[in-house]
Protein backbone atom coordinates (compact mmCIF):
# COMPACT_ATOMS: atom_id res chain seq x y z
CA UNK A 1 0.00 0.00 0.00
CA UNK A 2 1.62 3.40 -0.74
CA UNK A 3 0.54 6.60 1.74
CA UNK A 4 -2.77 6.02 2.38
CA UNK A 5 -5.06 9.26 2.11
CA UNK A 6 -7.61 10.56 4.22
CA UNK A 7 -10.72 10.75 2.26
CA UNK A 8 -12.93 11.62 5.36
CA UNK A 9 -14.47 15.09 4.89
CA UNK A 10 -12.77 15.78 1.77
CA UNK A 11 -14.42 16.66 -1.27
CA UNK A 12 -13.98 14.49 -4.08
CA UNK A 13 -15.45 14.52 -7.58
CA UNK A 14 -16.14 11.49 -9.82
CA UNK A 15 -16.43 12.34 -13.19
CA UNK A 16 -18.29 9.82 -15.33
CA UNK A 17 -20.69 7.57 -13.84
CA UNK A 18 -20.23 3.93 -15.66
CA UNK A 19 -19.49 1.23 -13.78
CA UNK A 20 -15.86 2.50 -12.69
CA UNK A 21 -17.26 6.28 -11.30
CA UNK A 22 -19.56 4.30 -9.30
CA UNK A 23 -17.85 2.07 -7.71
CA UNK A 24 -15.15 5.17 -6.91
CA UNK A 25 -17.91 7.19 -5.69
CA UNK A 26 -19.36 3.97 -2.88
CA UNK A 27 -15.59 3.77 -2.25
CA UNK A 28 -15.13 7.44 -1.59
CA UNK A 29 -18.91 7.67 0.38
CA UNK A 30 -17.92 4.94 2.49
CA UNK A 31 -14.72 6.54 4.05
CA UNK A 32 -16.83 9.34 4.87
CA UNK A 33 -15.64 11.94 1.77
CA UNK A 34 -18.16 15.13 0.59
CA UNK A 35 -18.84 12.78 -2.76
CA UNK A 36 -19.90 14.92 -6.03
CA UNK A 37 -20.55 13.80 -9.40
CA UNK A 38 -20.72 15.20 -12.87
CA UNK A 39 -21.51 13.15 -16.19
CA UNK A 40 -21.87 14.32 -19.65
CA UNK A 41 -24.73 11.99 -20.36
CA UNK A 42 -28.28 12.78 -19.42
CA UNK A 43 -30.81 11.47 -16.65
CA UNK A 44 -32.37 9.15 -18.61
CA UNK A 45 -29.20 7.29 -19.42
CA UNK A 46 -27.80 7.19 -16.02
CA UNK A 47 -31.02 6.94 -14.22
CA UNK A 48 -30.01 4.16 -11.35
CA UNK A 49 -26.79 5.08 -10.42
CA UNK A 50 -28.31 9.49 -10.30
CA UNK A 51 -30.77 7.62 -8.05
CA UNK A 52 -28.50 5.70 -5.67
CA UNK A 53 -26.01 8.30 -5.69
CA UNK A 54 -28.64 11.12 -4.91
CA UNK A 55 -30.14 8.90 -2.19
CA UNK A 56 -26.35 8.89 -0.18
CA UNK A 57 -26.30 12.79 -0.15
CA UNK A 58 -24.44 12.69 -3.35
CA UNK A 59 -24.65 16.33 -5.38
CA UNK A 60 -25.41 14.96 -8.76
CA UNK A 61 -24.52 16.80 -12.08
CA UNK A 62 -25.87 15.66 -15.42
CA UNK A 63 -25.74 16.62 -18.99
CA UNK A 64 -22.32 18.35 -18.98
CA UNK A 65 -19.60 19.37 -16.51
CA UNK A 66 -19.45 22.55 -15.16
CA UNK A 67 -16.34 24.17 -14.61
CA UNK A 68 -17.20 25.83 -11.24
CA UNK A 69 -17.79 22.25 -9.93
CA UNK A 70 -14.18 21.09 -11.09
CA UNK A 71 -12.65 24.34 -8.90
CA UNK A 72 -14.39 23.16 -5.91
CA UNK A 73 -13.09 19.98 -4.81
CA UNK A 74 -9.74 18.20 -3.27
CA UNK A 75 -9.58 15.94 -5.56
CA UNK A 76 -11.38 14.87 -9.04
CA UNK A 77 -11.00 10.94 -10.25
CA UNK A 78 -12.22 10.77 -13.83
CA UNK A 79 -13.66 7.35 -15.17
CA UNK A 80 -11.44 5.67 -17.53
CA UNK A 81 -13.51 6.75 -20.64
CA UNK A 82 -13.03 10.73 -20.03
CA UNK A 83 -10.65 12.90 -21.97
CA UNK A 84 -7.22 13.90 -20.07
CA UNK A 85 -7.52 17.03 -21.42
CA UNK A 86 -11.43 17.81 -20.26
CA UNK A 87 -11.21 21.51 -20.36
CA UNK A 88 -12.46 21.89 -16.46
CA UNK A 89 -9.91 19.11 -15.83
CA UNK A 90 -7.00 21.09 -17.46
CA UNK A 91 -8.47 23.76 -15.08
CA UNK A 92 -8.33 21.89 -12.01
CA UNK A 93 -5.13 20.90 -12.31
CA UNK A 94 -4.05 24.51 -13.25
CA UNK A 95 -5.43 25.36 -9.25
CA UNK A 96 -3.06 22.16 -8.28
CA UNK A 97 -6.13 20.09 -7.53
CA UNK A 98 -4.98 16.46 -7.87
CA UNK A 99 -7.02 14.79 -11.15
CA UNK A 100 -6.12 10.92 -10.04
CA UNK A 101 -7.37 8.00 -12.16
CA UNK A 102 -9.22 4.87 -10.28
CA UNK A 103 -6.06 2.89 -9.92
CA UNK A 104 -4.38 5.55 -8.22
CA UNK A 105 -6.65 6.05 -5.88
CA UNK A 106 -6.93 2.00 -5.34
CA UNK A 107 -3.32 1.36 -5.20
CA UNK A 108 -3.32 3.94 -2.48
CA UNK A 109 -5.73 1.47 -0.14
CA UNK A 110 -4.73 -2.42 -1.75
CA UNK A 111 -2.60 -4.15 0.68
CA UNK A 112 -0.38 -7.05 -0.56
CA UNK A 113 1.33 -6.88 -3.67
CA UNK A 114 0.41 -5.52 -7.02
CA UNK A 115 0.66 -6.94 -10.35
CA UNK A 116 -0.64 -4.63 -12.93
CA UNK A 117 -0.77 -5.72 -16.78
CA UNK A 118 -1.07 -3.58 -19.72
CA UNK A 119 -0.21 -3.28 -23.48
CA UNK A 120 -2.05 -2.27 -26.80
CA UNK A 121 -3.20 -5.61 -26.97
CA UNK A 122 -3.64 -8.92 -24.73
CA UNK A 123 -4.12 -7.58 -21.25
CA UNK A 124 -7.07 -8.64 -20.81
CA UNK A 125 -6.11 -12.87 -21.09
CA UNK A 126 -2.73 -12.30 -20.00
CA UNK A 127 -4.24 -10.56 -17.09
CA UNK A 128 -7.38 -13.50 -17.00
CA UNK A 129 -4.27 -16.12 -16.96
CA UNK A 130 -2.10 -14.71 -14.21
CA UNK A 131 -5.32 -14.65 -12.02
CA UNK A 132 -5.59 -18.27 -13.21
CA UNK A 133 -2.40 -19.46 -12.52
CA UNK A 134 -2.12 -17.52 -9.19
CA UNK A 135 -4.91 -19.10 -7.50
CA UNK A 136 -3.83 -22.84 -9.00
CA UNK A 137 -1.02 -22.11 -6.72
CA UNK A 138 -3.11 -21.06 -4.21
CA UNK A 139 -2.15 -18.21 -3.87
CA UNK A 140 -4.62 -15.50 -2.42
CA UNK A 141 -5.19 -13.91 -5.63
CA UNK A 142 -7.73 -10.47 -6.51
CA UNK A 143 -8.20 -10.05 -10.14
CA UNK A 144 -9.82 -6.85 -11.60
CA UNK A 145 -9.29 -3.17 -13.77
CA UNK A 146 -10.49 -3.43 -16.94
CA UNK A 147 -11.43 -6.72 -16.54
CA UNK A 148 -14.30 -7.30 -14.42
CA UNK A 149 -14.47 -5.80 -10.90
CA UNK A 150 -13.08 -1.96 -10.74
CA UNK A 151 -9.47 -2.04 -8.77
CA UNK A 152 -11.34 0.15 -5.76
CA UNK A 153 -13.92 -2.89 -5.07
CA UNK A 154 -10.87 -5.00 -4.54
CA UNK A 155 -9.57 -3.02 -1.52
CA UNK A 156 -12.27 -4.44 0.81
CA UNK A 157 -10.58 -8.00 0.36
CA UNK A 158 -7.12 -6.82 -0.08
CA UNK A 159 -5.19 -8.07 2.76
CA UNK A 160 -1.11 -7.97 3.21
CA UNK A 161 -0.40 -11.64 2.12
CA UNK A 162 -2.72 -10.99 -1.35
CA UNK A 163 -1.52 -10.50 -4.90
CA UNK A 164 -3.82 -8.15 -6.72
CA UNK A 165 -3.78 -8.32 -10.82
CA UNK A 166 -4.64 -5.50 -12.39
CA UNK A 167 -5.30 -4.83 -15.66
CA UNK A 168 -4.32 -1.03 -16.74
CA UNK A 169 -5.08 0.90 -20.11
CA UNK A 170 -3.04 3.81 -21.17
CA UNK A 171 -6.45 6.09 -20.19
CA UNK A 172 -6.03 5.08 -16.34
CA UNK A 173 -2.24 5.20 -16.03
CA UNK A 174 -2.30 8.94 -17.65
CA UNK A 175 -4.06 10.19 -14.79
CA UNK A 176 -1.22 8.38 -11.72
CA UNK A 177 1.08 9.99 -9.88
CA UNK A 178 2.55 7.06 -7.32
CA UNK A 179 0.80 3.93 -8.79
CA UNK A 180 3.71 1.59 -8.38
CA UNK A 181 3.36 -1.98 -9.06
CA UNK A 182 5.38 -4.81 -7.85
CA UNK A 183 5.19 -6.77 -11.12
CA UNK A 184 4.57 -4.54 -14.13
CA UNK A 185 3.56 -6.07 -17.62
CA UNK A 186 4.06 -4.63 -20.66
CA UNK A 187 2.88 -7.03 -23.38
CA UNK A 188 3.07 -5.17 -26.60
CA UNK A 189 2.98 -1.33 -28.30
CA UNK A 190 1.13 -0.54 -31.61
CA UNK A 191 -0.93 1.65 -32.75
CA UNK A 192 -4.30 1.97 -31.09
CA UNK A 193 -6.21 4.87 -29.93
CA UNK A 194 -5.02 7.55 -32.27
CA UNK A 195 -8.41 9.55 -32.25
CA UNK A 196 -7.24 10.10 -28.46
CA UNK A 197 -3.73 10.57 -28.53
CA UNK A 198 -2.25 13.11 -30.27
CA UNK A 199 0.30 10.96 -31.64
CA UNK A 200 2.17 6.78 -31.31
CA UNK A 201 4.57 8.28 -29.09
CA UNK A 202 2.42 10.02 -26.90
CA UNK A 203 0.21 6.76 -26.44
CA UNK A 204 4.06 5.40 -25.79
CA UNK A 205 4.77 7.41 -22.98
CA UNK A 206 1.44 6.58 -20.97
CA UNK A 207 1.51 2.94 -21.32
CA UNK A 208 5.32 3.57 -20.39
CA UNK A 209 3.61 5.75 -17.13
CA UNK A 210 3.54 1.81 -15.53
CA UNK A 211 7.36 2.05 -14.84
CA UNK A 212 7.16 5.71 -13.43
CA UNK A 213 7.42 4.95 -9.73
CA UNK A 214 9.17 1.67 -9.67
CA UNK A 215 12.27 0.21 -7.48
CA UNK A 216 15.19 -1.44 -7.80
CA UNK A 217 13.22 -4.45 -5.78
CA UNK A 218 10.13 -4.26 -8.35
CA UNK A 219 10.09 -6.22 -11.42
CA UNK A 220 9.53 -4.94 -14.77
CA UNK A 221 8.83 -7.76 -17.53
CA UNK A 222 9.36 -6.85 -20.95
CA UNK A 223 8.06 -8.48 -24.42
CA UNK A 224 11.60 -8.53 -25.81
CA UNK A 225 10.46 -9.71 -29.36
CA UNK A 226 8.40 -6.02 -29.76
CA UNK A 227 11.01 -3.18 -30.78
CA UNK A 228 8.81 -0.62 -29.52
CA UNK A 229 8.97 -1.92 -26.06
CA UNK A 230 12.05 -3.11 -26.24
CA UNK A 231 13.69 0.68 -26.31
CA UNK A 232 11.36 1.75 -23.58
CA UNK A 233 12.77 -0.95 -20.99
CA UNK A 234 12.96 1.19 -17.98
CA UNK A 235 16.04 1.38 -15.64
CA UNK A 236 14.89 1.44 -12.31
CA UNK A 237 12.92 -1.77 -11.80
CA UNK A 238 14.60 -5.62 -12.58
CA UNK A 239 14.20 -6.23 -15.72
CA UNK A 240 12.74 -9.43 -16.83
CA UNK A 241 11.61 -10.19 -20.97
CA UNK A 242 9.80 -13.02 -22.53
CA UNK A 243 10.37 -13.85 -26.48
CA UNK A 244 8.82 -16.57 -28.83
CA UNK A 245 12.06 -16.10 -30.98
CA UNK A 246 15.28 -15.74 -28.56
CA UNK A 247 16.65 -16.88 -25.56
CA UNK A 248 16.64 -14.00 -22.89
CA UNK A 249 19.22 -13.33 -20.42
CA UNK A 250 16.54 -13.03 -17.86
CA UNK A 251 12.96 -14.17 -18.28
CA UNK A 252 10.77 -16.58 -19.88
CA UNK A 253 11.32 -18.14 -23.40
CA UNK A 254 10.89 -21.28 -25.52
CA UNK A 255 13.30 -23.57 -26.73
CA UNK A 256 11.80 -27.26 -28.46
CA UNK A 257 8.58 -26.42 -27.67
CA UNK A 258 9.28 -25.84 -24.08
CA UNK A 259 8.59 -22.76 -22.04
CA UNK A 260 11.84 -21.74 -19.68
CA UNK A 261 12.34 -19.26 -17.01
CA UNK A 262 15.89 -18.23 -16.74
CA UNK A 263 16.66 -16.20 -13.72
CA UNK A 264 20.84 -15.60 -12.98
CA UNK A 265 22.11 -18.32 -15.35
CA UNK A 266 19.22 -21.26 -14.20
CA UNK A 267 16.96 -22.56 -16.40
CA UNK A 268 13.57 -23.84 -14.80
CA UNK A 269 10.66 -25.47 -17.18
CA UNK A 270 7.83 -24.24 -16.93
CA UNK A 271 5.67 -25.88 -19.20
CA UNK A 272 5.42 -26.88 -22.73
CA UNK A 273 3.24 -25.55 -25.60
CA UNK A 274 1.13 -28.67 -26.04
CA UNK A 275 -0.54 -27.48 -22.99
CA UNK A 276 -1.35 -24.24 -24.37
CA UNK A 277 -5.40 -24.27 -25.41
CA UNK A 278 -5.31 -20.98 -27.07
CA UNK A 279 -5.02 -20.39 -30.72
CA UNK A 280 -2.65 -17.98 -32.21
CA UNK A 281 1.23 -17.32 -31.70
CA UNK A 282 0.10 -13.88 -29.66
CA UNK A 283 -1.37 -16.22 -27.61
CA UNK A 284 2.03 -17.88 -26.80
CA UNK A 285 3.21 -14.28 -26.01
CA UNK A 286 0.29 -13.89 -23.44
CA UNK A 287 1.16 -17.58 -21.65
CA UNK A 288 5.12 -16.78 -21.91
CA UNK A 289 3.97 -13.60 -20.04
CA UNK A 290 1.69 -14.28 -17.37
CA UNK A 291 4.42 -17.33 -17.10
CA UNK A 292 6.85 -15.10 -16.15
CA UNK A 293 5.17 -12.45 -13.61
CA UNK A 294 3.35 -15.67 -12.03
CA UNK A 295 6.71 -17.29 -10.98
CA UNK A 296 7.97 -13.77 -9.69
CA UNK A 297 5.07 -13.79 -7.65
CA UNK A 298 5.96 -17.31 -6.60
CA UNK A 299 3.87 -19.95 -7.83
CA UNK A 300 5.71 -23.30 -8.25
CA UNK A 301 6.34 -24.54 -12.25
CA UNK A 302 3.83 -27.33 -11.85
CA UNK A 303 0.82 -24.94 -11.18
CA UNK A 304 2.08 -22.66 -13.63
CA UNK A 305 1.67 -25.36 -16.04
CA UNK A 306 -1.64 -26.84 -14.53
CA UNK A 307 -3.02 -23.48 -14.69
CA UNK A 308 -2.10 -22.94 -18.29
CA UNK A 309 -3.31 -26.18 -19.55
CA UNK A 310 -6.73 -25.42 -17.73
CA UNK A 311 -7.45 -22.02 -18.77
CA UNK A 312 -10.87 -21.87 -20.76
CA UNK A 313 -9.79 -18.40 -22.49
CA UNK A 314 -11.82 -15.74 -22.39
CA UNK A 315 -14.86 -14.68 -24.23
CA UNK A 316 -14.91 -12.43 -27.43
CA UNK A 317 -11.27 -13.09 -27.59
CA UNK A 318 -10.63 -15.31 -30.88
CA UNK A 319 -13.49 -17.54 -29.15
CA UNK A 320 -14.43 -20.74 -30.93
CA UNK A 321 -18.42 -20.61 -31.53
CA UNK A 322 -20.09 -23.62 -33.55
CA UNK A 323 -19.55 -25.00 -36.96
CA UNK A 324 -21.83 -25.72 -39.02
CA UNK A 325 -22.08 -27.58 -42.02
CA UNK A 326 -18.37 -28.00 -41.76
CA UNK A 327 -17.78 -24.44 -41.65
CA UNK A 328 -16.36 -22.86 -38.56
CA UNK A 329 -16.87 -19.46 -36.59
CA UNK A 330 -15.05 -17.72 -34.28
CA UNK A 331 -15.53 -14.61 -32.50
CA UNK A 332 -12.93 -12.15 -32.32
CA UNK A 333 -15.07 -9.08 -31.59
CA UNK A 334 -12.57 -7.51 -29.08
CA UNK A 335 -10.25 -7.09 -32.25
CA UNK A 336 -10.66 -3.46 -32.34
CA UNK A 337 -7.75 -2.67 -33.81
CA UNK A 338 -4.99 -3.76 -37.00
CA UNK A 339 -2.89 -5.81 -35.10
CA UNK A 340 -5.24 -7.39 -32.99
CA UNK A 341 -6.78 -8.09 -36.74
CA UNK A 342 -3.21 -10.03 -38.28
CA UNK A 343 -2.46 -11.94 -34.79
CA UNK A 344 -6.26 -13.35 -35.52
CA UNK A 345 -5.64 -13.99 -39.34
CA UNK A 346 -2.43 -15.36 -38.27
CA UNK A 347 -4.23 -18.00 -36.18
CA UNK A 348 -5.61 -19.75 -39.51
CA UNK A 349 -3.67 -21.43 -42.10
CA UNK A 350 -6.25 -19.93 -45.04
CA UNK A 351 -9.61 -20.22 -46.28
CA UNK A 352 -10.98 -17.48 -44.28
CA UNK A 353 -14.19 -15.49 -45.22
CA UNK A 354 -13.49 -12.19 -42.74
CA UNK A 355 -16.19 -9.30 -41.08
CA UNK A 356 -15.13 -6.36 -40.80
CA UNK A 357 -16.05 -2.96 -40.15
CA UNK A 358 -17.48 -0.82 -37.66
CA UNK A 359 -16.72 2.52 -35.96
CA UNK A 360 -13.24 3.76 -37.04
CA UNK A 361 -10.83 4.90 -34.35
CA UNK A 362 -8.36 6.84 -36.60
CA UNK A 363 -5.99 4.27 -37.75
CA UNK A 364 -4.95 2.96 -40.82
CA UNK A 365 -5.99 -0.29 -42.44
CA UNK A 366 -3.45 -0.82 -45.30
CA UNK A 367 -1.10 -3.18 -43.18
CA UNK A 368 -3.84 -5.70 -43.39
CA UNK A 369 -3.74 -5.97 -47.25
CA UNK A 370 -0.75 -8.83 -47.47
CA UNK A 371 -2.31 -11.00 -44.45
CA UNK A 372 -5.87 -10.67 -45.77
CA UNK A 373 -4.83 -11.39 -49.59
CA UNK A 374 -2.63 -14.25 -47.84
CA UNK A 375 -5.30 -15.64 -45.74
CA UNK A 376 -8.92 -14.77 -46.64
CA UNK A 377 -11.34 -15.51 -49.31
CA UNK A 378 -13.43 -13.19 -49.06
CA UNK A 379 -14.20 -9.77 -46.91
CA UNK A 380 -17.60 -8.49 -45.85
CA UNK A 381 -17.70 -4.82 -44.76
CA UNK A 382 -20.32 -3.70 -41.98
CA UNK A 383 -20.82 -0.27 -40.07
CA UNK A 384 -19.63 3.44 -40.29
CA UNK A 385 -16.42 2.54 -41.35
CA UNK A 386 -16.74 0.50 -43.92
CA UNK A 387 -15.90 3.28 -47.20
CA UNK A 388 -12.62 3.83 -45.56
CA UNK A 389 -11.88 0.42 -45.48
CA UNK A 390 -12.81 -0.44 -48.82
CA UNK A 391 -10.99 2.34 -49.94
CA UNK A 392 -7.74 1.17 -48.17
CA UNK A 393 -8.05 -2.40 -48.63
CA UNK A 394 -9.47 -3.23 -52.10
CA UNK A 395 -7.90 -5.58 -54.74
CA UNK A 396 -6.42 -7.03 -51.53
CA UNK A 397 -9.11 -9.85 -51.34
CA UNK A 398 -12.65 -9.62 -52.79
CA UNK A 399 -14.97 -7.33 -50.88
CA UNK A 400 -18.12 -6.69 -50.24
CA UNK A 401 -20.15 -4.08 -48.29
CA UNK A 402 -22.90 -6.16 -46.47
CA UNK A 403 -23.81 -3.19 -44.12
CA UNK A 404 -25.07 -4.77 -41.13
CA UNK A 405 -23.78 -8.03 -38.80
CA UNK A 406 -26.89 -9.62 -39.69
CA UNK A 407 -26.58 -9.72 -43.16
CA UNK A 408 -22.03 -10.38 -43.12
CA UNK A 409 -22.74 -13.65 -41.21
CA UNK A 410 -25.69 -14.40 -43.53
CA UNK A 411 -23.28 -13.82 -46.73
CA UNK A 412 -20.69 -15.18 -45.22
CA UNK A 413 -22.12 -18.65 -44.23
CA UNK A 414 -23.12 -18.82 -47.91
CA UNK A 415 -19.86 -18.42 -49.39
CA UNK A 416 -18.13 -20.56 -47.11
CA UNK A 417 -17.17 -23.69 -48.19
CA UNK A 418 -16.67 -26.76 -45.41
CA UNK A 419 -13.41 -26.93 -44.18
CA UNK A 420 -13.83 -22.81 -44.06
CA UNK A 421 -13.74 -20.46 -40.99
CA UNK A 422 -15.60 -17.01 -40.89
CA UNK A 423 -14.36 -14.78 -38.39
CA UNK A 424 -15.53 -11.78 -36.95
CA UNK A 425 -12.71 -9.58 -36.12
CA UNK A 426 -13.55 -6.21 -36.95
CA UNK A 427 -10.51 -2.97 -36.69
CA UNK A 428 -13.06 -1.16 -35.18
CA UNK A 429 -14.74 -0.11 -32.46
CA UNK A 430 -18.41 -0.93 -32.43
CA UNK A 431 -20.31 1.57 -30.67
CA UNK A 432 -22.41 3.04 -34.14
CA UNK A 433 -24.21 -0.68 -34.31
CA UNK A 434 -23.60 -2.01 -30.66
CA UNK A 435 -23.66 -0.94 -27.48
CA UNK A 436 -20.26 -2.24 -27.34
CA UNK A 437 -18.15 -4.78 -28.21
CA UNK A 438 -19.48 -7.70 -26.06
CA UNK A 439 -23.01 -6.61 -27.43
CA UNK A 440 -21.41 -7.07 -31.09
CA UNK A 441 -19.86 -10.92 -30.21
CA UNK A 442 -22.96 -11.57 -28.09
CA UNK A 443 -25.41 -10.54 -31.72
CA UNK A 444 -22.93 -12.78 -33.84
CA UNK A 445 -22.86 -16.30 -31.66
CA UNK A 446 -26.44 -15.93 -31.71
CA UNK A 447 -26.51 -15.40 -35.86
CA UNK A 448 -24.33 -18.01 -35.78
CA UNK A 449 -27.12 -19.85 -33.40
CA UNK A 450 -29.83 -19.58 -35.72
CA UNK A 451 -28.22 -20.75 -38.41
CA UNK A 452 -26.90 -23.90 -36.49
CA UNK A 453 -30.57 -24.27 -36.00
CA UNK A 454 -32.10 -24.07 -39.20
CA UNK A 455 -29.22 -26.41 -40.14
CA UNK A 456 -30.22 -28.67 -38.12
CA UNK A 457 -33.95 -28.82 -38.84
CA UNK A 458 -32.77 -29.09 -42.44
CA UNK A 459 -34.59 -32.22 -43.58
CA UNK A 460 -31.63 -34.63 -44.78
CA UNK A 461 -31.03 -34.56 -48.23
CA UNK A 462 -33.62 -31.87 -48.98
CA UNK A 463 -33.04 -27.91 -49.88
P1 LIG B 1 -6.84 -6.15 -24.40
O1 LIG B 1 -7.39 -6.32 -23.03
O2 LIG B 1 -5.45 -5.56 -24.41
O3 LIG B 1 -7.74 -5.49 -25.37
P2 LIG B 1 -7.49 -8.88 -25.07
O4 LIG B 1 -6.89 -10.03 -24.37
O5 LIG B 1 -8.87 -8.49 -24.70
O6 LIG B 1 -6.54 -7.63 -24.93
O7 LIG B 1 -7.42 -9.14 -26.63
C1 LIG B 1 -7.79 -8.08 -27.52
C2 LIG B 1 -7.66 -8.53 -28.94
O8 LIG B 1 -6.28 -8.72 -29.27
C3 LIG B 1 -8.32 -9.86 -29.26
O9 LIG B 1 -8.76 -9.77 -30.58
C4 LIG B 1 -7.23 -10.88 -29.11
O10 LIG B 1 -7.45 -12.02 -29.91
C5 LIG B 1 -6.02 -10.08 -29.58
N1 LIG B 1 -4.80 -10.39 -28.84
C6 LIG B 1 -4.69 -11.05 -27.67
N2 LIG B 1 -3.41 -11.11 -27.28
C7 LIG B 1 -2.68 -10.45 -28.21
C8 LIG B 1 -1.30 -10.14 -28.36
N3 LIG B 1 -0.40 -10.53 -27.45
N4 LIG B 1 -0.91 -9.46 -29.47
C9 LIG B 1 -1.81 -9.05 -30.37
N5 LIG B 1 -3.13 -9.32 -30.30
C10 LIG B 1 -3.57 -10.00 -29.22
Amino acid sequence: MLAGIELEGRRVLVVGLERTGLATARFCLARGARVAASELRPEAQVAAAATELRARGVAVELGGHRAETFLAQDLIVPSPGVPYHLPPLDAARARGIPVWSEIELAARFLEGRLVAVTGSNGKTTTTALLGHILVQAGLPALVGGNIGAPAIGLVEASSPATVTVLEVSSFQLEATERFRPHIALLLNLTPDHLDRYLSFEEYALAKARLFANQRAGDFAVLNADDPEVARRAPAAPQGFWFSRANRVAAGAYLRDGQIFFRREGEETPLATLREVPLRGEHNVENVLAAAAAAWLAGAPAGAIAAGIRSFPGVEHRLEYVAEVRGVEFYNDSKATNVDAVLKALDAFPGGLWVILGGKDKGGDYAPLRASLARRARGVFLIGAAAEKMAAQLEGAAPLERAGTLDRAVRRAFAAAAAGETVLLAPACASFDQFENFEHRGRVFKQLVRELEHAAAGAVPGGD
